[in-house]
């Protein structure tokens, strides 16, 4: 693979181990990849044994693909006015970033969270107090947290750029934290990235508001949804909403060409493999 590669990957599987997910990426020719650590549709944690911590690293090794996240699980939420689900919340972080640190995963991204109608500044303060408790007790974490952008169905937290920088504002100096920026996410909650002068607005404002030294990993994803839609619903690359224009300027802008994207779009039944499609565009808009 040419060292210019663009730094590109999918969301991949780890059914039948955790390595799996790294000899996948490499099969569909990525630099990069997402992952979860653990069924991510449960509480129950998964310990992680040394044989498998074993496995990970030789499999990074014989890839080569270092630029690795983990997607925490998606029942987290940290912001919610329910004390057993934030504690189990809380609980359930933690795991995911000892487990991600062990394995030297170098990311972990996290919607930040639901207030569920306590209102925004609890929500965002449930947030911050969790983190910087968390990574107070658990000092020697070495992956770095990333909150995503998110598309503000209902009381979620995490869809203004200005809420971003409120709660990276709020978390502690010492804790390793930035933003994952998902584009169906970014447009659903109203920051168009259709044409060049819009793209260009929301990324400055991006860089303005929350800075693009604190954006660490990009999710790329069409839109189900309208522009500012408020839902997360993914679409193929190119094929929904957004169109396959602001692909072509993420891919092929210089600013953004060393911060790792991932493609979350559906996986589909049938002949068709959609994750090598959806790449293969992105590698054709990036080629120009
Ligand atoms: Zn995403």
């Amino acid at each position: 693979m040419p060292s210019d590669a663009p730094l590109l990957g999918a969301h991949c599987s780890i059914a039948g181990g955790l390595e799996n997910a790294l000899y996948t990426a490499h099969a569909y020719g990525c630099t990069a990849l997402q992952m979860f650590t653990k069924n991510a549709r449960t509480w129950a944690e998964t310990p992680l044994s040394p044989e498998a911590a074993a496995a990970f690293d030789h499999a990074r090794s014989e890839t080569g693909i270092t630029e690795i996240a983990s997607h925490t699980p998606y029942l987290i939420n940290l912001a919610g006015p329910d004390p057993t689900t934030r504690k189990r919340s809380n609980r359930a972080l933690r795991e995911e970033l000892i487990r991600s640190s062990a394995l030297k995963i170098p990311y972990a991204v996290l919607h930040p969270g639901s207030h569920g109608g306590a209102g925004e500044a609890e929500g965002m303060e449930r947030i911050t107090t969790a983190v910087n408790r968390l990574f107070s007790e658990v000092p020697d974490l070495s992956t770095r947290l990333l909150l995503e952008t998110t598309a503000g169905q209902g009381h979620g937290i995490g869809h203004t750029f200005e809420q971003l920088a409120a709660l990276l504002s709020e978390i502690d100096a010492a804790v390793p934290i930035g933003v994952c920026l998902d584009t169906s996410h970014i447009f659903a909650a109203g920051y168009d990235i259709r044409t060049r002068s819009d793209y260009e607005h929301t990324l400055s404002e991006f860089d303005r508001i929350i800075g693009l030294n604190r954006l660490f990993l990009i999710h790329l994803n069409d839109s189900k949804v309208e522009f500012g839609g408020r839902v997360d619903r993914h679409a193929h690359i190119g094929q929904g909403r957004i169109g396959i224009e602001a692909f072509e300027f993420i891919m092929r802008d210089e600013r953004l060409a060393r911060i790792p994207k991932v493609i979350e779009t559906p996986k589909e039944k049938g002949e068709r493999d959609w994750d090598e499609i959806n790449l293969s565009v992105l590698r054709r808009l990036w080629k120009g």
